[in-house]
């Protein structure tokens, strides 16, 4: 009886450990799956609630970019994410950039991460540096490395900020698959003073805290692409009036402890979902 007892409250506490252990990040299952869902590319959900089928690893090394951080195994996404950037990379090499680096796409199948983003979930967001070495990393620097900061209290940081960097984000946005790009404000402040009379582009930046150190690039949903759930439209003119101010009164850069910070969201994913996280992947059905 003593013996049943004892044996019993041992394993509700292993199942409480369980449940405890699942309450820690529902990112979890996402964040330990390798490989992709082979098959037609398909993204579902929003950027901070979905996953993807389909996605495709960014090469690790292409013309005029590198990949931060492969050791996170977070350089998958749609394949027009991915044609994006490397189009990204050899315009930047055309004009003397240097390599862009590249930081966090998505998970093999896209879904919550265990930490740092709440989005990059449905295979259509990317962070590139602004930091432009001018030379590559080598190995160690591309595991990692040091970020550079654009911006100095409510204003860019004209030690670290060059016209460089603004021709970068307009060659970016001059894409048309680029819905929009996130980016600290004083930074799309400095580009509403300094784009002259070409000012289509400048609807799609976005201010929004962090990205002092990135920009964070978000494709638009591919069109016939039925379960991809779209951002509401950037709004019309070059944002650079109200809206852009009302962040004057607002701290927009974060502490260096909220950066990389376990997810504790929990995100209610679309239920297909479900079925990409289940699914054997490329490699485990073909071990098979
Ligand atoms: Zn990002």
């Amino acid at each position: 009886m003593r013996r049943g007892f004892a044996a019993g409250f041992a394993a509700v506490l292993v199942l409480g450990a369980a449940a405890c252990a699942e309450a820690r990040s529902a990112a979890d299952p996402w964040a330990a799956i390798r490989v992709p869902v082979a098959g037609g590319a398909q993204s579902i959900g929003s950027p901070a609630a979905g996953c993807i089928a389909g996605a495709v690893a960014l090469p690790q090394d292409g013309e005029g970019y590198q990949v931060l951080r492969p050791q996170r195994n977070r350089f998958w996404a749609h394949p027009r994410t991915v044609a994006f950037i490397q189009s990204l990379g050899h315009a930047a090499a055309a004009q003397g950039f240097g390599p862009l680096l590249i930081g966090d796409l998505g998970q093999p199948r896209g879904g919550p991460m265990s930490f740092g983003h709440g989005s990059h979930q449905n295979g259509l967001d990317v962070d590139i540096w602004f930091r432009l070495s001018g030379q590559p990393l080598d190995e160690e620097g591309l595991a990692r490395p040091e970020p550079v900061s654009m911006v100095s209290g409510t204003k860019v940081n004209p030690a670290t900020w060059t016209d460089t960097h603004l021709r970068l984000l307009k060659l970016a946005a001059a894409s048309p698959e680029v819905d929009r790009i996130f980016v600290n404000p004083p930074i799309k402040a400095e580009a509403c003073r300094r784009a002259g009379g070409d000012r289509a582009w400048l609807a799609k930046l976005r201010p929004w805290w962090g990205h002092d150190e990135h920009f964070h690039v978000r494709l638009s949903c591919t069109p016939g692409d039925i379960g991809c759930v779209p951002q509401a439209p950037v709004p019309d003119g070059d944002g650079c009036g109200g809206e852009l101010a009302s962040w004057n009164t607002k701290p927009t850069l974060l502490p260096a402890e909220a950066k990389d910070k376990p997810n504790h969201r929990n995100p209610v994913l679309p239920p297909a979902c479900a079925a990409i996280l289940r699914q054997p992947g490329v490699v485990e059905a073909g071990v098979r």
